[in-house]
């Protein structure tokens, strides 16, 4: 589609999450004064007249059919490889299996790099082109590094990814297609950040590290909209997703924020359930705790690449978004999440991720604690495609 010029709205401030702290969003920031992450505001008052659900009629079919809430001014800014506006799964056969009423996927594989790390990056990497950024870098457990890579490679700009030495081959092989410096570290995903910093020091790279700068939670709450629409206009009981940083998670929460002050829903919220590896379940183990913000996961093991994050920037936001809506936190053995991935593809022809899977083996998990009623309807969310993790197997 061919774009103009043409000068959108945009956010109106940053906020910081912590402290409340206001600045303007027409420069390149990375985390507010208080060392937490910014969320981009809307003037929502002025924007709802123009953007109700029956708007989006027609609109095109990726994450900037909401480009009204979406941060980037400058239309021929909006980067695109076609990505969100995923399908809406309903998974008959997957919900008897599970002994609940109704279950539906939202199949993120089918983004362009095959996971949802192509919202956020879609929207970072527009919006840091639009601001005048020259030199990108990602320190990544995998997926996030391959969008980057495209990503950059659709804007023109160069990327730097940094990865630990066991990331999936077929995430590899990607981010060197795509024309990214890639740099392996023998460490985890924290050891990368710190790689990425020194050389946001030395060379004045701009850091695309998951909350550190405001945009791809932005592209991360399509996610919330999306929902709402695909759903004939209403939100499900309860969300089932998969934690790393979380970002998915705190964006759809922020969505549902916006939806409400827009007038397209009321105060009712789904219940939004996080799930973890059972070798990595920083936010799990703060939950049961009821600890506001979550220590730091030690030796991090699981093959779910995307969920190997053992500590997140957005700890006390996705602990909030957990309470506030009444869900629960749970941790998935890697070898369950295996077995669900199978019951998965049998009965739903989707190649799900072992995060798809964790996410499947977390609903009969919820029911029998009792933090999910079997007649609850409920949306999982499967992060990737499964081909990311060819030749990955259960730690
Ligand atoms: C990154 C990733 C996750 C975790 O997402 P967050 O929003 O960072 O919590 C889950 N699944 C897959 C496949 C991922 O790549």
């Amino acid at each position: 589609m061919p774009r103009s010029s043409e000068l959108l709205r945009g956010a109106s401030h940053l906020e910081c999450t912590y402290t409340g702290e206001t600045v303007e969003s027409e420069a390149l920031h990375g985390l507010s004064s208080a060392g937490k992450p910014y969320f981009a505001r809307y003037d929502l008052e002025a924007i709802r007249p123009g953007f109700q659900p029956a708007d989006l009629a027609g609109r095109r079919a990726d994450l900037w059919r909401y480009e009204d809430v979406l941060p980037v001014r400058d239309r021929a800014c909006q980067v695109s490889l076609g990505e969100g506006w995923t399908p809406l799964l309903d998974s008959a056969r997957l919900a008897v299996r599970m002994g609940v009423s109704r279950v539906w996927i939202k199949d993120e594989g089918q983004n362009p790099t095959g996971s949802f790390k192509d919202r956020g990056l879609c929207l970072a990497v527009s919006r840091a082109k639009e601001l005048g950024a020259i030199e990108l870098a990602i320190p990544s457990a995998g997926n996030a590094g391959g969008a980057a890579a495209a990503y950059g490679a659709a804007a023109g700009l160069p990327v730097h990814v940094v990865v630990p030495t066991d990331t999936p081959a077929p995430i590899l092989a990607e981010i060197r297609a795509l024309g990214a410096n890639l740099r392996l570290l023998d460490g985890l995903i924290s050891d990368c950040g710190r790689e990425v910093w020194s050389g946001v020091e030395k060379h004045g790279w701009f850091d695309l590290s998951t909350l550190k700068e405001p945009y791809r939670v932005e592209g991360k709450k399509t996610m919330g909209y999306e929902l709402f629409e695909q759903l004939g206009g209403r939100l499900p009981d309860g969300i089932v997703y998969p934690t790393g940083g979380g970002t998915g998670l705190i964006g759809m929460w922020k969505a549902f924020d916006e939806m409400e002050r827009m007038g397209w829903i009321g105060p009712e919220r789904p219940k939004m359930f996080s799930v973890q590896a059972a070798g990595c379940a920083p936010m799990v183990r703060a939950w049961e705790s009821g600890a506001a913000e979550a220590e730091p996961w030690a030796d991090a093991v699981t093959y779910a690449a995307g969920m190997r994050v053992p500590g997140a920037v957005g700890d006390f936001l996705i602990l909030k978004a957990i309470r506030e809506s009444g869900g629960a936190a749970v941790a998935i053995r890697d070898q369950d999440m295996y077995d669900w991935v199978q019951a998965v593809g049998a009965d739903t022809g989707i190649f799900a991720a072992p995060e798809g899977g964790a996410v499947a083996a977390a609903v009969p998990a919820l029911v029998a604690m009792g933090a999910l009623d079997p007649d609850e309807e409920v949306v999982l969310f499967n992060t990737g495609s499964g081909l990311k993790y060819v030749g990955m197997s259960p730690v």
